[in-house]
């Protein structure tokens, strides 16, 4: 299996190197297809597009736009162009291909280019059929933007009388004072934070100095022992015990 892999590995490489050389010895004339409005995905486009020369050679005069290999139009000036739209022609493959006529009379041949022109229906279908995925990718990444923030804050200490530039917040259910972090999702009313001491999650708006200092009197009139109970303590506690046990 491993040398199946390894004679593959070789055969690519070998191909890569040729296929480089294989651009590179194309003709002089680089066509290019650009989308002005429309649907443009793998291989199939519907709309308005232009077929443009790019960086045509000082020597180039006259460019003919060969459309299927039948001549569509003959271009003599900068920017040498064909507008078009794919309801203009039939549905189905097509090829575009280009021949510039230089000055010294010499001709040279563009790149050619192969596309499936579709109908407005078929484009509706063909955007939906890319849409739908990219409305789940978006979903998914929205979701891990609200759970990323609220995992990573976890991990930040407790510092009292320290808040963000993002203002403190005071807990709706142990009514203690903490930092919101600046990272944390803006959901209109405030952000999504979870609590420190408690570790409730809510959506808080920045809290007033005296809500803070009211909360944070709080926070020191209780047993710092009971409110700042957190993983890395536990942890600590395990350690300890564990010593014991040897
Ligand atoms: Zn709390």
């Amino acid at each position: 299996m491993k040398k199946i892999l390894i004679f593959l590995l070789a055969i690519l490489l070998l191909l890569l190197p040729t296929g480089v050389l294989a651009q590179q010895a194309q003709p002089g004339l680089q066509l290019g297809l650009i989308r002005n409005f429309g649907y443009g995905g793998l291989g199939k486009i519907q709309g308005r597009f232009t077929l443009r020369i790019n960086d045509p050679p000082a020597q180039l005069e006259i460019v003919e736009f060969y459309f299927d290999d039948k001549l569509i139009l003959m271009s003599k000036e900068s920017p040498y162009e064909f507008k078009f739209h794919t309801s203009n022609f039939q549905d189905g493959e097509h090829v575009f291909s280009a021949v510039g006529n230089l000055k010294d009379g010499t001709q040279v041949e563009s790149n050619r280019i192969t596309k499936v022109f579709l109908s407005s229906e078929q484009a509706w279908v063909e955007t939906q059929g890319l849409l739908v995925p990219l409305l789940l990718f978006t979903g998914i990444l929205t979701v891990l933007g609200l759970a990323v923030p609220i995992l990573a804050s976890r991990k930040k200490e407790f510092v009292l009388g320290k808040y963000s530039p993002a203002g403190g917040v005071v807990c709706p259910r142990c009514e203690l004072p903490f930092s919101r972090s600046i990272l944390a999702p803006n959901l209109l009313v405030g952000k999504l934070v979870r609590c420190p001491h408690c570790e409730k999650i809510s959506v808080r708006s920045r809290a007033s100095l005296s809500q803070l200092q009211e909360a944070e009197n709080k926070f020191r009139n209780n047993e710092p022992g009971m409110v700042t109970k957190n993983a890395d303590q536990d942890y600590r506690k395990l350690l300890d015990e564990s010593r014991y046990e040897e």
